[in-house]
């Protein structure tokens, strides 16, 4: 069984690979919802939706968020109004805030998002890092501001000096994160391509999975999210350098502090490569344009973890 750790754009990429080889009972894709937040009274948790989107193949490839052929009639009505458009919500796409939102009042989130993927025919189980709130903060040279004010009103504008997550320190990690970590049928852990400070940090900040992780005995590997020192899609680049974090396989090997058996990196960043110990290496394509990438890298990814035995002494982030 294959635990794989995802936030939005990169990581629903590789987990569709990683759902098109595995069967259901063999992956688990657990997701980042920091990014979550409320807004016109809705609750959204986009990287939730963006992987269940994926892997129901309702998605937009070209933007990487929302769903594909959607309308906005409701945008349009709203602007009319004079309410706040800054942030893009498809026709069809409100129907899922609506619904999260209602069944919010009696259910919790993991409980939802079961229900929604197999009401859009996902198989494989999809689940929040977390059901209690976890809010990223970032501090920037402008102010204290709210992930989503940040990173679509602002566009990534205001320097990053720092990120935080409210509710982080109490909230207790989702029951389908600990029980797969405590799994004994679990034989990797992997990091999808995923923004390593804003998607990957809060899931493995939760309380208790760092000494989870410590205790397992599991390869854990990250497919990089960066191609030749910059990121596919996002502001994963431009928020490293703002925090001086270098945007090479070096750098992501040291954010990861000691945890990783195993790293994917691209062709691209071979060179830089070449002096790294203590974490084995593939080097391959790691850009996914299309499904055909995505089943490829997920293939090589699953290949090389077979190939790792973990080490013993797990040093923690
Ligand atoms: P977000 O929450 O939507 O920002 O999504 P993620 O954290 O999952 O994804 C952002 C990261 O995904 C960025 O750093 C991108 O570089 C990375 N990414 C997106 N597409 C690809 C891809 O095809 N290959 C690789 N290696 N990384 C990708």
């Amino acid at each position: 069984m294959i635990l794989a750790l995802a936030g939005g754009v990169g990581g629903a990429r590789l987990a569709n690979g990683l759902a098109t080889i595995l069967p259901p009972e063999e992956l688990i894709i657990v997701v980042n919802t920091g990014d979550d937040f409320e807004h016109l009274g809705l609750h959204i948790s986009p990287d939730i939706d963006t992987v269940t989107y994926t892997l129901a193949g309702l998605n937009n490839p070209k933007e990487g968020w929302g769903l594909a052929g959607e309308s906005w009639a409701f945008m349009d009505a709203l602007k009319r109004l004079g309410g706040e458009s800054w942030f893009q919500l498809g026709d069809q796409d409100m129907a899922t805030h609506v619904e999260r939102t209602w069944r919010l009042k009696t259910l919790p989130l993991s409980a939802i998002t079961t229900e929604f993927c197999a009401r859009l025919g996902v198989r494989h189980r999809v689940a929040p890092m977390t059901d209690d709130p976890v809010r990223t903060l970032v501090e920037t040279d402008e102010g204290q501001l709210a992930f989503q004010d940040y990173f679509v009103r602002r566009r990534c504008a205001p320097r990053l000096l720092g990120v935080s997550f409210a509710g982080l320190e109490t909230a207790r990690p989702g029951a389908a994160l600990l029980s797969a970590l405590a799994d004994p049928e679990l034989s990797a852990i992997v990091i999808c391509p995923s923004n390593p400070l804003l998607s990957i940090r809060p899931i493995l900040s939760l309380a208790g999975v760092t000494n989870l992780l410590s205790r397992r005995r599991v390869p854990v590997v990250a497919v990089s999210p960066f191609i030749g020192g910059k990121s596919v899609k996002g502001p994963a680049a431009k928020i490293m350098h703002e925090l001086n974090l270098p945007v090479t396989p070096a750098g992501l090997l040291s954010f990861y502090d000691g945890l990783l058996d195993g790293m994917v990196i691209d062709r691209a960043d071979a060179d830089l490569a070449d002096s790294l110990t203590g974490c084995a290496m593939l080097v391959t394509d790691t850009l996914m344009r299309n499904h055909a990438d995505q089943d490829r890298l997920a293939s090589e990814t699953l290949d090389f973890t077979r190939q790792l035995s973990p080490r013993q002494d797990h040093k923690l982030m």
